[in-house]
């Protein structure tokens, strides 16, 4: 369905995603627990199945966006919301490695564009942390206090356009 403008490309092979079947109308936030972008896509890389998982998007540490699978399928993040959401990753280490000022404005943009796009609110009932949208996964410290939604949301509802022309 959708490659977003700001973004680097670096899909995953299709079978680490599904087909999309219903409309999606939330973001999940992640931290990777990881220290770079790359070291992410090759943990999804080597994933296999049925432990496959995957995300949309991987923002670095200097807030480069790589986009990783198609926003019209289906990646495998937060298992009680894969089909009805997209998944965006932050390199960042809990208690280590906290997202930085370039990933929270590279994420916010990224929110505002999916929010328009999508035509829904951008606000804490359709953009919020994995452990809050799918909390069977018990993936706590995913993603409160590395990352703070909030600060997402806020910057992502006033500042969509400017925050979208400095991730270039
Ligand atoms: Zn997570």
């Amino acid at each position: 369905m959708s490659t977003y403008p700001h973004g680097k490309l670096d899909l995953l092979p299709l079978d680490h995603s599904a087909e999309g079947s219903v409309a999606r109308n939330l973001v999940v936030l992640h931290v990777t627990a990881g220290p770079t972008a790359q070291s992410a896509t090759a943990t999804f890389k080597a994933s296999v199945a049925p432990h496959r998982v995957s995300a949309h998007f991987c923002i670095d540490r200097d807030g480069t966006v790589y986009q990783l699978v198609d926003t019209g399928r289906t990646a495998w993040h937060a298992s009680q919301v894969n089909a009805r959401s997209i998944a965006i990753e932050h390199a960042a280490i809990p208690q280590k490695l906290p997202v930085t000022d370039a990933q929270y404005a590279a994420s916010a943009a990224l929110v505002a564009w999916f929010c328009a796009e999508l035509q829904i609110p951008c606000d804490s009932e359709h953009v919020m942390g994995h452990d809050r949208a799918s909390p069977q996964d018990r993936h706590v410290g995913c993603c409160e206090p590395t990352l703070s939604v909030a600060k997402v949301i806020g910057a992502a509802q006033v500042g969509g356009a400017g925050a979208s022309a400095m991730a270039d």
